[in-house]
């Protein structure tokens, strides 16, 4: 039987007078709900359940103490660190305020003598040099330095010398000010608890108290539970296998409990399960990237039937929640979510950062606040504000006519007043630009920011965006209470920071049936149950265990001899908790990352190397199995990105003002998202549109000189001579088309303009030389010309048009050549292929290494179409490249069978862009951001 199982079977035979005078407390809340569970199916008369407790609960109820929340309890320490360090203000205070919280709290739980504790710091580091010869010490105080600015490590090091001096006189005060409040930390509450239970006359109650599945227990927890076990009012219920206890004597996963069966004496010792020797099937997988371990979930789920409270997804981690929560697959009918989820993992906190950026980014002068052009469009074309813009008819075109004046006048700083607004926008947008001069202005702007979005997205919101809203404000509400509370000076820099770090504590209760559905769980929240299915994704060292580095101002040798807890603790406690866990199970699947760029450095979790080694030999009914995923799948970030289609996006391409070029369709290949940044909201390139000159810029630029070059010769025969004349032009064209820039400086012989001259007159040299080459040619039209190349292709509703306009074409004896001017990278040699192969058609429309041969062959497509010619060529003139700089494609050589795979492959890629049914999402293949300009939008 489970664990839990046997709990609720002893606790309800040892009291067959009724359970209402019964308590049982186990190291979370969570177990206990199971173990009512347990309870109810001992009898089909109804029965008065036991009192059940989490210890935390259980202490504060002795104590009588209402735990505080971390953020107030650091205000409150604040409040005293004044009255030791006069005017100290609260940016400087903060890190080191958490630090201090953190070490009251284990100092309390461990019931150390804090006076003499807080004496031998200040003597130890008043001999300081002897620190420094520990080796293991001084690293660890070397790690914590790097927690502060490295600027001003002097005076913080003055100052910290004086902290240690002045700590006990710190936590006497912070500890009588919150005893005097009635609230504390957990620690002070333990410390309390444990007191009163040494009274004589203490009583909580309950004739029977039960502690069941315990591990690592603190020297306070230990005495409130020997104290009532010394009076016979309690009994302990451990939770053991054979395996971690006896089999491997050693093993860190016992390492707790036997220490815990020595003090307490093994004659509580009711039963050690024997669960490793059962039969167990242990899969192991590699991936190489973060995102590729949801594809091995929905996978592994797809093969359980019914997965449901019998399995578990254990998340180490926070960052995985999200992804995984959408790769479930959809038979799976009821989840439960016991972790919460993170504010901070969505598009609504992302456009507050966004925001917040802006702010920090800007620049107030006599005509008011300008904002980096960067920092604007990330709002305004962000996943919540733009589709608001959306709606009518004549904003979507006001936002992208904004946008393409900025970007073609090179604005880097915007003035608010030119930001375009439209109804339903208009007083959001105005509180996003609404100045910013103290704190209480960001409150109201943001929460006005939330209500307007709310106010104005409600009917297309799910529960789950409107839930998320209300936890968002609620948030913001009691971040503002707490400053006003404490009346708490904060600049601006500082509150960013302390806003960006409490955020992260606070979570989205995600509701549902606890005790139904497929479990999703973080490790700690597994103590004590039992699962026939386990899913552990990041399973990697660091990880699981996690680190070694604590923050803390107490040296590890002397926690180690105080009794308090170090990382070794945390790790053997990490062990049980995974042994235990795995224990009951009969199918394991342990997923790491392999991809050194990922948390966890790519080494899987010792525990890996320990279940291949050890558990074998003693049991031969195990099965393990290994698994590579090396999909080229991608690293999603924190978040994925995925923007739903509506038919307002397209309205251009159906009414013909936009046709859908060669290189857009490259750009959905490579990734849907990229098309969408890129040739739906036509957002400039962020990466590269610095102040500085972009490669686009160069593109252009050249194609004009080009243009200007050759305009003079339209159906007349080109020859060496000529392009001889023109390459002694050159220089001076280049120079008088730039001057119409306005990066422009005239007669500058240093900065931007000088370089962008001389690569650009450099490029249009290669040309003249490559030209020089091919030449004699005749000239038939140049990009400037009004003509259009265009084919329609009929999508889900409607009509598009794919073509463009063509840089040159030419006419060599007899064949008419299609010239493309490529100023960006292009590696011909990379594919491997200049001929389309009848085989290989669909995979130039799925992998972008073939993207100039694709290209190429669309553009022979769409040639070939609009004018019924049939003998021509396409060349690719790339600038970039080192040797071979022409691509050229023969028409002929696109026969019967190779045009029709090709054309059913492009028109299904097309019905594919246009498809209202899927949305543009982030690519998986990570490798493919490394060069994209929208590397910072998707967070990649
Ligand atoms: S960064 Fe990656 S995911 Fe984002 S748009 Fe570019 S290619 Fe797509």
């Amino acid at each position: 039987m489970k664990f839990l199982g046997e709990v609720a079977k002893l606790v309800y035979e040892q009291n067959p007078e009724g359970l209402e005078k019964v308590a049982v407390v186990f190291p979370s809340i969570r177990a206990g709900l199971f173990f009512k569970q347990e309870l109810s199916k001992l009898s089909d008369k109804a029965f008065f359940s036991p009192e059940v407790f989490s210890i935390e609960e259980f202490a504060s109820k002795i104590a009588n103490i209402v735990p505080a929340d971390r953020l107030r309890l650091i205000f409150e320490l604040f409040k005293v660190y004044k009255n030791f360090f006069g005017n100290e203000t609260f940016d400087n205070f903060y890190n080191w305020g958490a630090v201090i919280l953190k070490d009251f709290d284990d100092i309390d739980k461990n019931l150390v003598n804090a006076k003499e504790l807080f004496r031998i710091i200040k003597a130890y580091k008043e001999i300081d040099e002897e620190f420094k010869t520990n080796l293991d010490d001084y690293e660890s105080y070397q790690a914590f330095w790097e927690t502060f600015s490295k600027q001003k490590k002097t005076n913080h090091k003055t100052s910290f010398i004086e902290l240690w001096k002045k700590l006990y006189g710190i936590y006497t005060e912070f500890t009588k000010v919150l005893r005097e409040k009635k609230t504390a930390y957990q620690g002070l509450i333990f410390r309390e608890a444990s007191s009163i239970v040494l009274k004589d006359k203490f009583s909580i109650g309950h004739d029977k108290i039960y502690f069941a599945g315990f591990n690592y227990i603190t020297k306070s927890e230990k005495l409130i539970m020997q104290t009532l076990k010394d009076r016979n009012d309690a009994q302990i219920l451990w939770n053991a296998d054979q395996y971690y206890i006896n089999d491997i004597p050693d093993h860190e996963a016992g390492s707790h409990l036997r220490k815990n069966f020595k003090t307490f004496g093994d004659k509580d010792l009711k039963w050690i399960s024997n669960n490793f020797s059962n039969t167990k099937k242990i899969s192991i997988y590699s991936t190489g990237l973060k995102i590729a371990q949801t594809k091995v979930i929905t996978n592994i789920l797809n093969s359980i039937e019914n997965p449901g409270v019998n399995t578990a997804i254990v998340l180490p981690t926070d960052s995985m929640l999200s992804p995984i929560l959408n790769s479930i697959p959809e038979d799976v009918k009821s989840v439960n979510v016991s972790m919460g989820y993170p504010l901070r993992y969505n598009s609504f906190h992302s456009l507050i950062k966004a925001y917040i950026k802006l702010h920090s980014d800007k620049r107030t002068d006599s005509s008011g606040d300008s904002f980096y052009f960067k920092d604007v469009f990330r709002v305004l074309f962000s996943n919540i504000i733009f589709p608001l813009y959306r709606d009518e008819n004549e904003s979507f075109k006001i936002l992208f006519d904004f946008k393409s004046n900025i970007t073609k006048q090179r604005i880097t700083y915007i003035n608010k007043d030119l930001i375009p607004a439209s109804v339903k926008v208009n007083n959001i947008v105005k509180d996003i630009f609404k100045p910013v001069e103290s704190v209480s202005d960001i409150f109201n702007n943001i929460e006005s920011i939330i209500l307007g979005i709310l106010d104005a997205s409600y009917s297309t919101f799910y529960k789950f965006e409107t839930e998320f809203i209300n936890t968002y404000l609620q948030f913001l509400r009691n971040l503002k209470g707490i400053l006003t509370e404490y009346e708490t000076e904060l600049d601006l820099e500082t509150f960013w920071k302390l806003y960006m770090d409490v955020i992260r504590e606070y979570r989205l209760p995600l509701k549902g049936e606890p005790l139904e559905g497929l479990q999703i769980l973080g490790l700690l929240e597994t103590r004590n149950l039992s699962f026939e299915n386990v899913l552990v994704l990041s399973f990697n060292e660091k990880i699981l265990p996690g680190g070694k580095f604590i923050e803390s101002f107490i040296p590890f040798n002397l926690k180690k001899s105080f009794g308090i807890n170090t990382f070794e603790d945390l790790h053997n406690s990490s062990a049980n908790y995974f042994y235990n866990l795995i224990k009951d199970a009969k199918n394991i699947h342990l997923i790491y990352l392999a991809d050194t760029t990922n948390e966890g450095d790519g080494e899987v979790s010792r525990y890996m190397t320990q279940l291949k080694i050890e558990l074998p030999k003693l049991n031969n009914q195990i099965e393990l199995e290994y698994f590579t995923i090396d999909s080229p799948e991608g690293e999603s970030g924190e978040t994925v990105i995925e923007v739903k289609k509506y038919p307002e996006m397209f309205k251009k391409y159906y009414s013909g003002e936009k046709l859908l070029s060669p290189s857009a369709i490259n750009n959905f290949v490579n990734c849907s998202l990229k098309f969408y940044l890129s040739n739906i909201l036509e957002l400039f390139e962020l990466e590269k549109f610095n102040e500085e000159i972009d490669a686009k810029t160069i593109g252009n630029i050249l194609h004009e000189v080009m243009n200007q070059l050759y305009s003079d010769y339209i159906n007349a025969d080109v020859d060496c001579e000529i392009i001889n004349k023109l390459r002694a032009e050159s220089n001076s064209m280049t120079e008088a088309v730039m001057s119409n820039e306005p990066f422009y400086i005239k007669d500058s012989d240093t900065g931007y303009s000088l370089i962008t001259k001389k690569i650009i007159q450099g490029l249009v040299n290669r040309l003249l030389e490559a030209d020089k080459k091919y030449a004699p040619f005749k000239i038939l039209q140049l990009e400037n010309s009004k003509e259009v190349y265009k084919t329609p292709v009929k999508v889900d509703n409607g009509e598009i048009f794919i073509g463009g306009k063509i840089d040159r074409i030419d006419l060599k004896d007899g064949i008419t050549r299609i010239v493309d001017y490529k100023t960006g990278k292009v590696d011909f040699s990379e594919s491997g292929d200049k001929e389309i192969s009848l085989e290989k058609i669909s995979t130039y429309f799925s992998d972008p290494k073939y993207k100039e041969i694709l290209q190429t062959y669309i553009y022979s497509y769409i040639y070939r179409k609009s004018t019924g010619t049939e003998k021509f060529k396409v060349t690719l003139l790339s600038l970039k490249s080192k040797k071979e700089i022409t691509l050229d494609v023969i028409s002929e050589n696109l026969e019967e069978d190779k045009l029709r795979k090709f054309e059913d492959n492009l028109i299904n890629l097309i019905s594919e862009i246009f498809n209202l049914k899927n949305s543009f999402k982030q690519t998986d293949d990570v490798k493919r951001c490394n060069y994209c300009p929208y590397k910072s939008i998707c967070g990649r």
